[in-house]
């Protein structure tokens, strides 16, 4: 098992085939997740246009998660969490944590992902809007969105399976100035495992 430190960013590499299980290790962690092409990284996993595909908002086991150009990268394979996750929202930047009043430097799940990749000697080409696991953002009275706690337990897991050879990355994210990561507002570490 591997950890994603609390407040940081860690990639993997995926061949096609395999699987990796993402772990909230105390329940409350949102884990930023992104997944580019290994053949062209300018490939990547996009929420826009898998969104379409599934004709959803959520995606539920067995749903393919679409490159921008509509070629599935992973699957939803397993989910114990509770099957609430976000994929409207953008990752957190050093801008958004300005706006919220953070003055001086916070740690954000954009720094994080140039980070992990940079750890694969990769730049990201940008930072595509994430898959954001067990990040609780519903749709209210239709055209309103609000910002609460996971719903997922310590323990419980997503699994992806690598449907080609891909880069992976995670960040557990640093929030704490709003609830995503819980009341306790404590960003915490979470795990991954990978599997064939
Ligand atoms: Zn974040």
């Amino acid at each position: 098992m591997i950890e994603i430190p609390a407040r940081r960013g860690k990639a993997i590499r995926l061949a096609a085939g395999q699987s990796v299980k993402v772990i909230n290790t105390f329940g409350q962690q949102v884990v930023d997740t992104w997944a580019f092409a290994a053949a062209d990284i300018r490939e990547f996993m996009s929420m826009e246009h898998t969104r379409i595909h599934i004709g959803r908002i959520i995606p539920r086991i067995g749903d393919p998660l679409l490159t921008n150009r509509r070629r599935p990268i992973l699957t939803l394979a397993e989910d114990t969490s509770g099957g609430i996750h976000d994929t409207l929202v953008a990752a957190c930047d050093r801008w958004r944590y300005e706006l919220l009043g953070c003055v001086g430097y916070h740690d954000n799940c954009t720094d994080n992902l140039a980070a992990g990749l940079a750890e694969l000697g990769l730049t990201p080409p940008e930072t595509p809007s994430p898959l954001n696991l067990f990040m609780n953002i519903p749709v209210t009275d239709g055209n309103a969105i609000g910002v609460l706690p996971p719903v997922s337990t310590p323990g419980s897991f997503v699994t992806l399976r690598a449907e080609m050879d891909c880069v992976v990355a995670f960040s557990a994210c640093p929030q704490d100035m709003v609830p995503i990561n819980g009341a306790a507002m404590t960003p915490t570490a979470a795990h991954f495992e990978v599997f064939d």
